[in-house]
């Protein structure tokens, strides 16, 4: 037996313990290692240690976590008050994405409803899923719970025999300081993006050089959001100025500690915004503001106006510019016709807008190779795989490993957990390690690139890009000293 490697493999194992079913299953000998079992004579392959030294950097690379929608610590402690936390017991982390694989695995909605229920007895939950169980137990959306559920519970197998310490798991989990311990000390992850669901424009979050926030743009140009925009600005909204001014008014406020812009407006329609003057606009603006009907062009045309009003905002404010683009969430109802576009529409926008610096976000997918296109022809294109590594695990790995050899490697942002609950977050984070690992290793094995090649991509694509593209360090100066988490720095 090799001594100094076994202990170098064993130090390996402890420094990245919490990970260690990654490591598993990148190197199967490590199984044996990790249960005290002496690790095979055998001489290890050179291909085997190129995957280990691979494995090792970008276990041990920070990672910046560009997508997020998580909410604030403090309001997952007052319970189950929201859609957003359905529940407050261990079937809220399949409250984010897995139910959909579920529901599409055929469970009824009654029993979905029941499952994500706070009055349902926790231990009463496994049943309702159990049926549909085997069949959506190994894809990205199940694989980050069972992750999360084995580092933070110590429960290996989700089943009728393990539910009460799954429930056990979850209460000793969520008790103060869980964001930190479970995104910074298991996942290393150095900051997060949040794009808040819970209704501000922009969060003034009580953690905020941990979860940085995007400002949400969306209902600046969809609809508008009068409510969710104008209260807090005192503007009396009666013209498309006043509305402008609101806009501004976000912007003055937040475009400082915000780290980009994001809209998910491609939920409703493609991403082809037309330059409109404000001339043709004002028309329609009055029209929706007497809340008279405007047929589609019409709103269209409005849309796009206020689209790049607000995103001349954000350049001006060297504010990136994050759009969603590709899969849609949620089970029976997206188009995919209308998802085919967004790649050539994203080049229209690098076309109308050279100076903005656009973030196409989940690479598209399923039009990943598309998005590798537009990312190499636009310099002002960047594409982000936060969701992706859940929603398509070897897709994902598919267009990392291709991005490489395409496209400059400074233009991919590698990940973003996309979850409300922030304990699949630590699964997701596992998997999407895991995933550019094997992209980096595969290529180095199939002679595309030197180890050396593959390890000097691990710093930039784990945080050198993100720390450049959103400018976190100035942005994190300015966080540390925000009147809103005063309270919580004394
Ligand atoms: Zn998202």
């Amino acid at each position: 037996m090799n001594t100094k490697h076994s202990i170098s493999r064993r130090a390996a194992l402890k420094t990245f313990g919490v990970l260690g079913a990654t490591f598993t299953a990148l190197h199967s000998t490590e199984t044996h290692a990790a249960e005290g079992i002496a690790l095979p004579t055998r001489k290890p392959t050179r291909s085997g240690d190129a995957r280990k030294t691979i494995s090792e950097h970008v276990f041990k690379a920070p990672l910046v976590d560009t997508h997020e929608h998580l909410i604030e610590e403090k309001q997952r402690f007052e319970g189950a008050t929201s859609s957003r936390v359905p529940c407050d017991d261990w079937a809220l982390l399949f409250s984010h994405y897995l139910n959909s694989d579920l529901l599409v695995a055929g469970m009824p909605q009654a029993d979905m409803n029941r499952f994500l229920s706070p009055k349902v007895e926790p231990a009463a939950k496994w049943k309702l899923i159990a049926p549909y169980w085997p069949a959506v137990k190994n894809t990205g959306y199940a694989q980050a719970v069972r992750i999360a559920c084995r580092e933070l519970y110590g429960v290996d197998d989700i089943s009728a025999a393990t539910v009460a310490k799954l429930q056990a798991g979850y209460e000793k989990t969520r008790r103060a300081g869980f964001y930190r311990r479970i995104l910074c000390d298991l996942a290393r992850i150095e900051s997060c993006q949040v794009n808040s669901l819970t209704g501000e424009a922009f969060k003034e979050s009580d953690m905020p050089t941990l979860l940085m926030q995007d400002i949400s743009i969306v209902g600046m140009f969809a609809g508008p959001s009068f409510k969710q925009y104008a209260p807090a600005t005192g503007i009396d909204v009666k013209a498309l100025s006043d509305w402008h001014n609101v806009i501004n008014w976000w912007f003055e406020r937040y475009a400082k500690y915000a780290v980009a812009v994001k809209s998910q407006n491609a939920y409703s329609r493609d991403i082809d915004y037309a330059r409109v003057p404000a001339e043709k606009a004002e028309p329609v603006f009055a029209k929706v503001l007497q809340k008279e009907p405007v047929s589609a062009d019409e709103r269209k045309l409005l849309e796009d106006h206020l689209f790049w009003y607000a995103v001349e905002q954000a350049t001006r404010h060297a504010l990136p510019v994050k759009l969603h683009t590709g899969y849609y969430a949620g089970q029976n109802s997206m188009p995919l016709g209308r998802l085919q576009h967004n790649p050539s529409s994203a080049t229209d926008l690098c076309r109308l807008s050279p100076d903005t610096q656009f973030v196409f976000m989940h690479i598209a997918y399923p039009y990943y190779e598309e998005m590798l296109a537009v990312a190499k022809q636009w310099a002002n294109a960047h594409v982000d795989m936060c969701w992706s590594w859940i929603i398509s695990p070897v897709a994902a790995k598919d267009y990392f490993k291709k991005h490489l050899v395409t496209v400059p490697a400074n233009k991919v942002l590698p990940f973003g957990g996309d979850y409300i609950p922030v304990e699949p977050v630590l699964g997701h984070a596992t998997i999407a390690r895991r995933g550019i690992s094997q992209a980096l290793f595969e290529l180095v094995d199939e002679g595309w690139l030197t180890l050396n090649d593959a390890l000097e991509l691990v710093d930039m694509v784990m945080h050198g890009n993100a720390r450049r593209i959103f400018r976190l360090a100035q942005k994190t100066e300015a966080l540390k000293t925000v009147e809103w988490a005063k309270e919580r720095r004394l």
